[in-house]
């Protein structure tokens, strides 16, 4: 029997299932191509914890969750490099570019959630919110939950700014200020 730990795979991929199986092809070809028989089993280390605190929560928190940790999000800076908006500017406090960084530690709309969610991520890590980057932050288990609810209570990750007053609103959003 052979074990393959799969942590590598955890960075930029987000969906196990789809993982898994791709990585059993791989896995299978690269092992029957050196002899090893094709019945690899694999332990999935790494994938397991994370990612079933993430699946609990309803399925579009989840997918704020994914696309703010891989960077493929609801940015004004990512969509502006998308060409999906004319600004990179934060639509809640007009600050010039509305990054990761700034959403999870600096926008002022979301003040009071960043205080709870660096408080919860320093009472579980002994670190604060300057020893943590963005991308340290996602990769860190121990903060998942904190992020989640820092997810749960704010809009972002969903949107970039105040909804436009008459304009489309977005489903599911109930969250009022
Ligand atoms: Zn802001």
């Amino acid at each position: 029997m052979v074990h393959v730990r799969l942590c590598w795979l955890t960075q930029s991929h987000t969906h196990s299932h789809s993982v898994y199986r791709w990585s059993r092809k791989v896995y299978n070809a690269h092992y029957m191509s050196l002899g090893y028989p094709s019945n690899v089993e694999f332990t999935l280390q790494g994938l397991n914890y994370q990612n079933k605190l993430v699946a609990r929560g309803p399925k579009r928190l989840a997918g704020r969750y994914h696309q703010l940790k891989t960077g493929h999000c609801r940015t004004r800076q990512y969509l502006k490099w998308t060409k999906n908006s004319d600004t990179a500017e934060c639509g809640w406090c007009l600050y010039r570019t509305q990054t990761r960084e700034h959403l999870f530690k600096n926008c002022d709309r979301w003040r009071m959630q960043q205080k709870i969610m660096w408080a919860e991520i320093r009472k579980k890590t002994g670190r604060g919110k300057n020893r943590f980057t963005i991308r340290g932050m996602f990769a860190d288990k121990r903060c998942t939950g904190a992020v989640l609810d820092f997810l749960r209570t704010t809009r972002v990750g969903a949107r970039t700014g105040p909804p436009d007053p008459g304009g489309e609103r977005e489903e599911g959003d109930t969250q009022s200020p």
